[in-house]
């Protein structure tokens, strides 16, 4: 496979550049030639000329194309308002097709089953390289469909679009067809000797805040959290309704998953009751996380993703890369993402508004992504030749912006790694005792009321045994040992339960007030718990403080039946004041 770059300035140097590839393909042994065609000139006419000459002068050569929002060349942001490139073949086996058709969310369908249909019948297709209009529809029938299609066949490709982001007008075209403002255009690659390799990078890094899209239809973001979506970013983002909201927002999508994939939605524009038209289909109920671009993480997974690209030894790099992507890294910038590939292969590609790539059988339409293509004919080359992209270092110290964006992206992640700390200390203390670090009696109530209402809503009961605890005559310890002695043995007796029950499942011990604590077994019955009482009892009595002496403590003992917590905890207490009348330092089990 040999690939020449062209950048169209003028007919002179594109009328040369072609003389010195028929030259070539005189001098080889050459096989289907395809010429792609990226134009962020929206002049049709001059589109139409660069096509009209190709006819003249290669009519045997194969072309689309699209109009984009800006073109990549040899790895780089182009100049050239058009470029093409042009893959020559050099395998007998290898095979390329067009299929161009209309393009609407009524015939999406359709036009997958004319593609099916000629694959099934055309075996040698290996890759589907698309680029289609979809500025104002929904891809999501078109995405289901295409799962459908022949498992191994890959396909990838772009969105057409305008160099003016908020203009929905684009165009694809191909040899012998019309331009389509609404269509697709499919360019069949494979043969025996065809071999593709095809990742995607994002880089882009969610908030941990989550929000439920509560309200959706395909494109149409209406409510997050029940509040119109608009909310979130003049909440989040001070983004307010105005006439760039869209070059406003894309910096910032949507993050949601879908399976191990993440996937990114951009915000397009803004409707009058603060709905989202966002940038392809999203899903009601499903948790998204607005995102933010994080430059390491962009360029270590160009790095690994990179080096993945390399080792296929691709002769040929196609790339689709999002337009938000350029805003993010700006003009100056934005070629650092794609330069590496170019030390691998000829990169070419365009910036897009939606992203396609097959990946597991599953069809993807992604925002905010880089789609890396290699594509090679003949055998991995045994050894030389591969580049080694991993080490390659990024040149960002000319940019004004990043250093900015690297300095937020840490500070968030440090506040938000303090906060969730912070949470988490929270959550603890809000259910546990300060002083003994066992449950408080908010919590125990709730790990006892909850293991009843398991316990009805279960066929087959377990047992539920209650261990409730008071220390005796505790009021002399404060009275005659002070305070700090008495919080001593109440600590104490918080040790001895834990050391005790430590080997026992579905144990749970809180704190029921000042001096008194309760025990919750979710698998004992009432035998088990008063040997366990029992053990307690033993325990905390063989304790000996140096200024308090020995302490008892008195336990009562009862088994759930299918009852209230309420008559459980009367029956609980009524155990342990007959243990207390009865002369205190024992158990006393009440069925
Ligand atoms: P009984 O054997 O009948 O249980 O007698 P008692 O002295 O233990 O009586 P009571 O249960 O009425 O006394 C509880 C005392 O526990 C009263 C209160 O001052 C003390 N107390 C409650 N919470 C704490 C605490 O956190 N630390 C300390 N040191 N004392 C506490
Ligand atoms: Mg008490
Ligand atoms: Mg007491």
């Amino acid at each position: 496979m040999k690939q020449f770059q062209i950048l169209y300035k003028d007919d002179e140097g594109f009328l040369e550049k072609l003389e010195e590839i028929k030259q070539w393909r005189t001098s080889h042994s050459t096989y289907a030639t395809v010429f792609r065609i990226y134009s962020e000139d929206m002049e049709l006419e001059h589109i139409r000329h660069v096509c009209d000459r190709l006819d003249a002068e290669m009519p045997d050569a194969l072309y689309l194309g699209c109009t984009t929002n800006a073109n990549i060349m040899d790895g780089a942001l182009s100049d050239a308002k058009i470029i093409l490139t042009c893959t020559i073949f050099e395998y007998e086996t290898t095979q390329a097709k067009i299929l161009q058709l209309p393009f609407t969310e009524e015939n999406a369908v359709q036009d997958v089953a004319e593609l099916k249909k000629y694959c099934d019948a055309n075996p040698w297709v290996q890759a589907v390289e698309m680029h289609a209009t979809i500025m104002d529809m929904s891809m999501k029938e078109f995405c289901n469909e295409m799962t459908h299609l022949r498992e191994d066949i890959q396909v990838f490709g772009g969105g057409a679009f305008n160099p003016d982001m908020d203009d929905e007008t684009a165009f694809v075209f191909s040899k012998g067809n019309d331009f389509l403002g609404h269509g697709i255009v499919f360019l069949l690659l494979g043969g025996s000797d065809f071999h593709t390799y095809s990742t995607l990078i994002s880089g882009w890094k969610p908030l941990k805040r989550k929000f439920r899209i509560t309200k959706a239809d395909r494109q149409i973001l209406y409510e997050l959290d029940g509040k119109p979506a608009l909310d979130v970013y003049r909440r989040f983002l001070n983004i307010n309704k105005n006439d760039r909201f869209f070059s406003n927002t894309l910096e910032f999508p949507l993050f949601m998953e879908h399976g191990d994939i993440d996937i990114l939605r951009c915000p397009l524009a803004v409707n009058n009751d603060d709905s989202l038209v966002m940038s392809s289909d999203i899903q009601e109920d499903a948790v998204v996380r607005l995102a933010y671009g994080d430059p390491e993480t962009i360029l270590a997974s160009i790095r690994e993703d990179g080096q993945k690209i390399a080792d296929f030894c691709p002769e040929v790099i196609q790339t689709f890369s999002c337009a938000a992507r350029k805003a993010f890294w700006g003009d100056n910038n934005i070629s650092d993402e794609t330069i590496l590939f170019n030390s691998v292969a000829p990169t070419t590609g365009f910036y897009t508004h939606g992203e396609f790539l097959r990946i597991k059988g599953d069809m993807l339409n992604f925002n905010v992504t880089l789609v890396i293509v290699g594509m090679r004919e003949g055998d991995l080359p045994k050894e030389g030749k591969k580049v080694n992209i991993a080490k390659a270092q990024i040149d960002n110290d000319n940019n004004e912006k990043i250093p900015i964006i690297r300095r937020f992206v840490s500070f968030i992640e440090a506040s938000t790694a303090e906060l969730e700390e912070m949470n988490m200390k929270l959550a603890l203390s809000s259910v546990t005792d300060g002083l003994t670090r066992l449950y408080n009696r908010a919590e125990i109530e709730r790990n006892i009321r909850s293991a009843l209402e398991r316990r009805r809503n279960q066929e087959k009961c377990n047992n539920i045994s209650l261990i409730m605890l008071d220390i005796d005559n505790f009021k002399k310890v404060n009275d005659v040992f002070g305070h700090k002695e008495g919080d001593h043995v109440i600590q104490t007796l918080a040790d001895v339960l834990r050391n005790t029950t430590s080997g026992i499942h579905s144990c749970s011990l809180g704190r029921w007030g000042g001096e008194e604590f309760m025990v919750l077994l979710q698998n004992s019955d009432a035998d088990a718990a008063e040997v366990l009482a029992e053990k307690i009892r033993r325990e905390f009595s063989s304790v000996s403080y140096e200024t308090a002496g020995c302490q008892t403590v008195s336990i009562g003992v009862t088994q759930a039946k299918d009852e209230t917590a309420d008559t459980l905890y009367s029956r609980v207490d009524k155990a342990l004041y007959m243990a207390k009348a009865a002369g205190k330092n024992q158990v006393v089990r009440l069925d």
